[in-house]
C-alpha cells in the first residue's frame, strides 16, 4: 500500500468508449483511488472489433483474425495490473472512417439513440452503486464518434439512475453523487498545463548548478 489514506466503502465508476482507454485516459487516478481501498469498476462500451493494430509486434494472424478477443485479453491484463475490475457494455465499435469512406454501420455504437445505449449502463450504476462517475467531455476527448456517444449515455444514465420512473425494468433506482468529465482537449485545460510547465521549467533554471544535466 503506497498511499496513506483509505477509503473503503466508497466506489467509482469509469466509462470508456474502447478497451484501451482505460489505460490512456485517467489510469493513473484509477490505480490510485483503488490503491486507497476504493472499489473500482471500467464500464467499457464497445467491443473493440473496428480498431487497428497498430503495433507491428502485435501484428499478428490471431490477432488480426479475432481482434475483438485480443483486445479483450488485453483490457484484462491492464485492469488487473492497475488494481480495477472491468465489465462490457456489449456494443459494437463503429470505428473511426475516414473521410470518404462508408458511414457508420447500423449495428455499431454510435447509431444507437441515447435513451437505447444508456439503459445498460443504467443497470451497471444501479447494481455496483458507485459514489462517482467519470467519463468524457462533451467533445469525447477526441471526435471518435463512440467517445461522443460514451459521454451521452454517462450523461443519460447518470440523471436516470436514481429516478424511479426512468429504466423501471432495469433494477432499483441508485443516484451517484457527482460525475466528472476528463480528457477533454479543450483550450483551457491545455493552456493551465502549458503555463505550469513553464513554471517547473523556470524552478528548474533555479538550480543552477545541476541545469547543466538536466
Ligand atoms: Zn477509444
Amino acid at each position: 500500500m503506497a498511499y496513506g489514506t483509505r477509503r473503503p466503502g466508497l466506489r467509482l465508476l469509469a466509462v470508456h468508449a474502447h478497451p484501451d482507454d482505460e489505460s490512456s485516459k485517467g489510469a493513473a487516478a484509477m490505480a490510485h483511488y483503488a490503491a486507497e481501498g476504493v472499489e473500482v469498476l471500467v464500464a467499457i462500451c464497445t467491443d473493440g472489433s473496428r480498431g487497428a493494430i497498430l503495433n507491428p509486434a502485435a501484428d499478428l494472424p490471431e490477432n488480426r483474425r479475432d481482434i475483438r478477443a485480443a483486445r479483450s485479453m488485453e483490457v484484462a491484463n491492464a485492469c488487473r495490473i492497475l488494481g480495477v475490475k472491468h465489465q462490457f457494455l456489449g456494443f459494437t465499435d463503429s470505428g473511426l472512417p475516414k473521410s470518404g469512406e462508408a458511414e457508420l454501420l447500423a449495428d455499431c455504437f454510435a447509431r444507437q439513440t441515447t435513451a437505447d445505449a444508456a439503459a445498460p449502463l443504467v443497470r451497471l450504476i444501479r447494481t455496483m452503486r458507485p459514489h462517482v462517475v467519470i467519463t468524457y467531455d462533451e467533445s469525447g476527448g477526441y471526435p471518435h464518434p463512440d467517445h461522443v456517444m460514451c459521454h451521452k449515455i454517462s450523461v443519460t444514465a447518470f440523471n436516470a439512475a436514481g429516478d424511479p420512473a426512468e429504466y423501471p425494468s432495469d433494477g432499483p433506482p441508485w443516484q451517484p453523487a457527482k460525475l466528472y468529465y476528463h480528457a477533454g482537449f479543450h483550450r483551457a485545460r491545455f493552456l493551465a498545463l502549458h503555463e505550469e510547465m513553464q513554471r517547473c521549467q523556470e524552478a528548474r533554471k533555479a538550480h543552477a548548478h545541476m541545469a547543466e544535466h538536466w
